[in-house]
């Protein structure tokens, strides 16, 4: 398993034709799409399991978690600051109009440790959602594998898990 995110976000790289054509390949495949979410899941938490996440924290240099009133409202309390202040320093919108985290990399990160770790939003905390039903979600899994070891290792075993053929015009 491949576990250096810098090494992951080349490989997905080179391969980002082979993934477009594989999510085509998983909307045609006659396997069902429970077995399909079913071995995902099994490889992505193989994956999790031998990954130490800091040693990497790919996710929270590069990625913007979204934060509600609640969230806010704990690491607010956390840093002794109002909730007003705590938007004005670190919140901005998403391209959804969703609030989120302005910054990248985040600004509680310290090293790869998160400083609110008990505070965190939630989003942080389910990331990167390794339970759910892939072959519904298969944008938001590519632009996770681009990123993150789990689940670029998730994805490769699945293609072979398939027999998807990644040499195929
Ligand atoms: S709040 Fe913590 S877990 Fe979430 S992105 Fe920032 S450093 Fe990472
Ligand atoms: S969840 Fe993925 S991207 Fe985030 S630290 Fe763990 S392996 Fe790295």
């Amino acid at each position: 398993m491949e576990k250096d995110p810098t090494v992951v976000a080349r490989l997905f790289q080179e391969r980002e034709e082979e993934n477009w054509r594989f999510r085509t390949f998983l909307r045609m495949t006659s396997c069902s799409r429970a077995k399909i979410n079913a071995a995902a899941e099994h490889f992505a938490r193989e994956a999790a399991a031998r990954m130490d996440c800091l040693q990497c924290a790919a996710c929270c240099k590069q990625t913007r978690p979204p934060v509600d009133a609640t969230e806010i409202g704990r690491l607010a309390a956390r840093l002794n600051i109002t909730s007003d202040a705590f938007v004005e320093r670190y919140v901005a919108e998403n391209d959804f109009g969703e609030r989120c985290i302005e910054e990248i990399p985040c600004p509680f990160l310290d090293g790869n440790r998160c400083t609110v770790y008990e505070d965190r939003p939630d989003p942080c905390r389910g990331y990167p959602y390794i339970g759910g039903a892939i072959t519904e979600h298969m944008l938001d899994i590519l632009e996770r594998a681009s990123t993150c070891p789990i689940i670029y290792e998730m994805l490769e075993k699945l293609k072979a898990h398939l027999g998807f053929d990644r040499y195929a015009p």
